[in-house]
């Protein structure tokens, strides 16, 4: 892992969560994207070297509406940067971590994506992600 690259936050209202993190932070945020394939729509903000993503679920079966449904709104994952997500699914695999996905998939913000199971990390669901080329 080379850092922590962004802090994932699931909130159930993204416009009233962009105004509370604008605030919160001091600056604006500098993108909003929907994954479909994910479910979400994401906003980042960057400060400092680390980002911080919020997360809206774009449907019910959508994991964060699942997420905040069992747990309420707050921090959802952490995601650490890596040079490459194939590689580090495959070890992280062979040494028994619980990855989500056999493959590394396509994520927010131009990048390649995966995630390691909360119960393989004590609690905390790991994203790796990297940029794509
Ligand atoms: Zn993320």
């Amino acid at each position: 892992m080379n850092k922590i690259e962004h802090i994932g936050i699931a909130v159930k209202d993204l416009e009233a969560a962009k105004q509370t993190f604008k605030a919160l932070l001091g600056v604006d945020f500098y993108k909003e994207e929907t994954v479909a394939s994910e479910g979400v729509t994401t906003v980042f903000f960057k400060i400092g070297g680390v980002k911080i993503e919020l997360l809206q679920a774009t449907h019910p079966d959508s994991p964060i509406a699942r997420f905040i449904a069992r747990r309420g709104e707050g921090i959802h994952h952490l995601a650490f940067d890596v040079d490459s997500v194939t590689e580090k699914t495959t070890r992280l695999t062979a040494e028994g971590f619980q990855v989500l996905n056999p493959e590394a998939r396509a994520g927010a913000d131009n990048k390649l994506i995966n995630f390691i199971h909360p119960k393989s990390t004590h609690g905390v669901l790991v994203e790796i992600c990297q940029n794509k080329e």
